[in-house]
């Protein structure tokens, strides 16, 4: 044999070998069993139906039964073993604490089952960003935890429920979304459940973090680029399991001319914490600090958070002597995730220095 025709054989054999090896590879990764992933569904929009299909904001949320959403999405047959539960059907602007407490120990519960690898929350637009932060920092698992909503009901043009529910599965069944806290999957994106806020009411590109988002869902692949500094799931001092009741937590908003009357009224009911949604860096109108510090003194912890949407950024002693005034800063938490954080840190602790500690780091 020439030199040559040698080496073409060996080419041929070199290629062969590798097609063997590669095959091998496909066939060992079509062969592999999928993973489990289990779909909570409460409600919202993305079980809504609407009248006519150019009904995009005129609906009724919270009609659809979860085993019709799956239906809808057979390519989730590739991706996951998918199986539903119906836990709620309802508007999400309906939660209650106690629904987040029944939701939260059926997440827990799942997350302890061997035959689950990830866990999907259908969920309505409204309070998702609430839900998502009570479950990063109360469920002790480091498999994927994953909420989904949509903007428009299924019955509608565009509707986008859809894919975010398949985007959501696919994230829920990657090993590469193990440990990175709870997360919403919106609108391609995959955002962090601590700090993802709705900010536009009418469109599918509704969600916004200030920070950013973790990832990207592009054609059926989860792509990371950030990771949560803030402590969450695993590493969280709070866990579901040994939470009994939520205590009382509300919110005043700031703005020109507003009075005591809201905070008189709250403290009266009885509540545990009052955050107060300021302007700007949190800030306080004068004739309310008395009324606030009223309130301090009679045990109710005061948070100071900021309206301001997109980076509401609330400094300690700024604006007001925080110290002086044992109030807590709510660091970048919008109202609503205060609040959440805030009832979360009182099942605790009521010492109000380290209940600032607990805004900081989570
Ligand atoms: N009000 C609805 C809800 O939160 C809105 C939505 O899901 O988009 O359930």
């Amino acid at each position: 044999m020439r030199l040559a025709q040698l080496r073409s054989c060996l080419h041929v054999f070199g290629l062969l070998a590798l097609l063997t090896a590669f095959s091998s590879t496909m066939t060992f990764a079509a062969d592999r069993p999928l993973p489990n992933v289990v779909v909570l569904a409460t409600g919202g929009t993305i079980a809504g139906a609407g009248a006519s299909s150019a009904n995009s904001a005129t609906y009724q949320a919270a009609k659809v039964p979860i085993s019709k959403l799956l239906e809808d999405v057979p390519q989730l047959g590739q991706v996951a073993n998918v199986t539903g539960e119906q836990v709620f059907q309802v508007a999400s602007e309906s939660f209650t604490n106690d629904d987040l407490m029944v939701l939260a120990r059926r997440v827990s519960a799942l997350s302890k089952q061997s035959d689950v690898d990830g866990i999907v929350i259908t969920h309505g637009t409204d309070t998702v960003e609430e839900t998502a932060y009570f479950l990063n920092l109360t469920i002790h698992t480091k498999k994927p935890i994953v909420l989904v909503a949509s903007m428009r009901p299924g019955t509608a043009m565009s509707a986008d429920g859809m894919l975010n529910l398949y985007d959501g599965v696919v994230v829920a069944a990657s090993s590469s979304a193990r440990d990175r806290g709870v997360m919403v999957v919106l609108n391609d994106n995959i955002y962090s459940g601590r700090d993802v806020s709705k900010m536009i009411n009418i469109s599918p590109n509704a969600f916004v973090s200030p920070w950013g988002s973790l990832g990207m869902v592009v054609e059926g692949k989860p792509y990371w680029f950030r990771l949560l500094d803030k402590r969450h799931t695993t590493h969280s001092e709070f866990n579901i399991d040994h939470i009994k009741t939520l205590p009382e937590v509300d919110v005043v908003y700031g703005y020109g001319n507003v009075d005591g009357t809201a905070i008189d009224a709250f403290v009266q009911k009885g509540d545990k914490a009052i955050i107060y949604a300021g302007t700007g860096n949190g800030a306080v109108p004068a004739r309310l600090v008395p009324v606030l510090q009223k309130a301090r003194e009679q045990g109710v912890q005061v948070v100071r958070s900021s309206h301001v949407n997109l980076g509401g950024f609330v400094v300690r002693n700024a604006e007001q002597p925080d110290d002086k005034y044992n109030w807590v800063a709510g660091h970048d938490l919008n109202p609503q995730k205060a609040k959440i954080l805030a009832s979360v840190a009182l099942t605790k602790t009521t010492n109000s220095r380290d209940i600032q500690r607990i805004f900081w780091e989570y």
